[in-house]
């Protein structure tokens, strides 16, 4: 299998230039460098060339009489043609009238983002109107019609950049004529050029705009179509060049480079692109992998509705981000529907189809464009395949292949959606697990890694009644532990208890480990606390590794204090009584982690918490701590995203020391004496999928908490961490070093830049 070459499946982004192109622009910039606009051979000779891209321009796109103007990419064309439409609409705008803007929803931010910056600018106030789409992508057009007699301009899309959805331009040119002749009709076309025929002097679009690097030409280079005796207003004034329509001196290199792509698309080169018929099998063939390698994948748009070039899918129970991380590590490169953030967000595109809230949250789009090859397809399916074999190898989804053939996983696990964290505890020994406040979205995906490991489920608890969501506690209890009768929270019916301190404890029993239940109300009545500890028989004290203290001590933050059953003076107590028990070293595990800190411990969270050191070292009395926790919890941004905020953040997060290594200084540091410890933060399948990188310890950024508590005794071991990009390397050193490690470093740009 071929490891190493990079199959790119994100077309709709942008794409190579093509050799054929890369070459024509390379003569332009060496050889035919001449100014257009200079009267002597060298210009004439570059002038010929605009001169020529022009004219194939007119015949790709069916242009008539109308004009083609070069501009730098579709943005700048959508910034002319609305720019065009609205300066001659303000001119005539009865001021008693109430007008608006159309725009597809499903429209490139590029697009209302310019009308709203236009409408403000020119003072037109028009109220902006998003046109909703159906389940398949298509404009309403009853809401068209409803609304196109007040619209001063309609803005829409031929090809969506996420879905690849089409839409019917002849359909949508009555339905818009037919009840406003006048409105000013621009057509988004960057993803359409190369995929569907155009033919745009027989239509009513008045403006169109195109970018070159979606269709195999440098960035850089675009253009725009106006409809003969549509007003136009230029954007950039100055020389005069583009017949005084877009000054400034032209981009000949990327004029040439769409002159040999023009070509191809008139069947006037030597090369040609794939014809239709074939894309449509590529990604027949491209489907059919995905089906065989993820029975459950789901397809976000219908194919008869949407150009060949473009799949959007999603795999219930794994995110964008993790879908990119997977496909990354196999080299194969495409696009998340959703910003990669560490707030959950979707797609806005496939939000407006009322696609479902995971499906929007784990889309993504591959993309390909005409000049893709069957050798290329052929690939690309056999690494969807592989990349599923690692997916099951790492217990993320469950294969027909080998249970045998398993990673391992043992000791603590921490999974997050969004801000939120659910907690697996494995005995390796006894093959037992314990879950901690487990998230709706990750039902399935706990059950399958239960399965998977071949685990028995001794216990499913909640910290708390969670405000934010619904646990999945029943659920997984309902399936996995028949029978067993607990308090509401899921904690068993008569466990054995304790004594600590004078006190008594109730505890489960998980291989050698003890987890012991501690009252610790404050964020609500119920909460808990859950310690995770060795019993050391002799001294009858404990040595807890882990607490999973719920909402009451968040990263950076108290659990707020606000909602009726919650109690600020027990929560005093609370906090009191669980520092008395773990001290300032052990790791706490919270039920959120807005920041990617993973996990704290009461030191690290008295160096930035002061409120938290005032109560611990007594310094505040209950009715203090009250007064300061009222006036915190005032500030608790409620709701985020689609989440609700469950702590108020008594600090932003302050960057702690980590060293940035290049790969020079990373070298001279695995040169030295003194060992230092490679770690790659990546997940397992990610690791597995790697080539080359073996020699470094895989630790998954998911058992970084583990990782943390096993070299608490030497905190100042150096310490690289190494990842796909730098991100999550950077995010587990910062991790690190404020829990105390001193010698912590990652490689800044990850495996991409070095
Ligand atoms: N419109 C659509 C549909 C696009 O996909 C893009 C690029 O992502 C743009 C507009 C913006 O194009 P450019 O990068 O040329 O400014």
């Amino acid at each position: 299998m071929d490891h190493l070459s990079q199959i790119y499946l994100d077309a709709n982004a942008t794409t190579p230039v093509l050799p054929q192109a890369a070459a024509a622009a390379s003569f332009a910039m060496e050889t035919l460098f001449g100014n257009p606009s200079s009267s002597h051979i060298s210009g004439l000779q570059a002038k010929a060339i605009m001169t020529q891209t022009r004219q194939r321009a007119t015949q790709v796109l069916g242009a008539g009489n109308g004009e083609v103007i070069f501009t730098s990419g579709a943005t700048e064309g959508i910034q002319t043609a609305i720019l065009s439409a609205l300066c001659n609409v303000r001119t005539r705008i009865d001021n008693t009238k109430d007008y608006c803007l159309l725009y597809g929803a499903t429209e490139h931010k590029a697009v209302p983002e310019s009308l709203k910056h236009w409408n403000k600018i020119l003072g037109i106030n028009a109220q902006l109107k998003a046109i909703p789409v159906d389940s398949s992508g298509k404009l309403d057009l009853d809401f068209i019609a409803k609304e196109a007699p007040n619209a001063l301009m309609i803005c829409t899309m031929a090809v969506n950049n996420e879905t690849g959805v089409f839409q019917d331009l002849s359909l949508l040119d009555k339905t818009i004529r037919a009840n406003n002749s006048d409105i000013f009709w621009l057509v988004d076309c960057v993803q359409a050029l190369g995929k569907t025929d155009l033919a745009l002097a027989k239509t009513t679009i008045d403006y169109a705009v195109f970018s070159g690097h979606k269709l195999y030409a440098p960035k850089g280079i675009g253009f725009v179509y106006i409809k003969e005796n549509t007003p136009f207003t230029s954007f950039i004034a100055g020389g005069g060049q583009e017949n005084g329509l877009r000054s400034g001196t032209e981009n000949l290199p990327g004029m040439a480079a769409l002159n040999v792509i023009f070509a191809m698309l008139l069947g006037q080169s030597e090369h040609s692109f794939t014809p239709p018929a074939q894309l449509e099998k590529f990604r027949q063939q491209l489907v059919g992998a995905l089906k065989q390698a993820f029975p459950s994948i789901v397809f976000n748009h219908g194919f008869e509705n949407s150009v060949a070039t473009t799949i959007n899918f999603s795999i219930a129970g794994l995110s964008s981000k993790e879908m990119m991380d997977l496909f990354d590590a196999a080299n194969i490169r495409v696009s998340s529907g959703s910003a990669c953030s560490s707030k959950v967000t979707g797609s806005f595109v496939l939000d407006a189809m009322g696609l479902s809230q995971w499906q929007s949250e784990s889309a993504i789009r591959m993309s390909f464009g005409p000049a893709m090859t069957q050798q290329k397809v052929d690939l690309a399916c056999e690494r969807i395949i592989y990349c599923a074999q690692a997916l099951n190898h790492s217990c993320l989804t469950l294969g027909s292949d080998d249970l045998a053939n398993k990673s391992e996983v043992s000791g603590l696990l921490q999974f997050k959606v969004g801000g939120s964290c659910t907690w697996l505890y494995v005995d390796h020994t006894t093959k037992s697990a314990v879950i901690i406040d487990p998230l709706p979205q990750l039902d399935q995906r706990l059950k399958t890694l239960l399965t998977c490991q071949s685990l028995q489920l001794i216990a499913v608890i909640d910290t708390h009644g969670h405000a934010d969501h619904v646990s999945c506690r029943v659920a997984l209890a309902d399936l996995l532990l028949k029978g067993q009768q607990t308090d509401k929270l899921g904690w068993p019916d008569d466990t054995p208890v304790m004594a600590i301190d004078g006190e008594n404890y109730q505890y489960i029993n998980i291989g050698a480990q003890r987890l012991v239940k501690v009252p610790t109300p404050g964020h609500t009545d119920d909460s808990i606390s859950l310690l995770l500890t060795q019993y050391v028989q002799a001294s009858k004290r404990i040595q807890a590794d882990y607490v999973f203290c719920g909402d009451l001590v968040l990263m950076g933050s108290l659990g707020r204090t606000n909602f009726a059953t919650s109690s600020t003076p027990a929560m005093y107590s609370s906090l009191q009584s669980l520092y008395q028990l773990v001290g300032s070293e052990t790791l706490i595990c919270p039920s959120h982690d807005y920041h990617h800190d993973f996990a704290t411990s009461f030191g690290a969270e008295m160096a930035r918490n002061n409120l938290l050191a005032q109560v611990l070292s007594k310094e505040i009395e209950p009715t203090q701590f009250s007064h300061h926790k009222a006036l915190l919890d005032q500030n608790i941004n409620d709701q985020v995203g689609r989440e609700i905020m469950c702590g108020a953040f008594v600090e932003s997060c302050r960057k702690n020391v980590v060293e940035h290594h290049n790969r020079d200084s990373l070298a001279a540091a695995m040169a030295q004496d003194s060992p230092v410890q490679l770690v790659d933060i990546r997940e397992a399948h990610e690791y597995a999928l790697a080539h080359g990188q073996e020699f470094n310890q895989n630790v998954p950024i998911s058992r970084l908490v583990q990782f943390a508590q096993r070299h608490q005794q030497d905190k100042t071991q150096q310490i690289i961490f190494i990842c796909r990009s730098g991100s999550r390397s950077q995010q587990a050193a910062q991790a690190l070093a404020r829990l105390g490690f001193s010698n912590i470093g990652h490689l800044e740009g990850g495996y991409a830049l070095n």
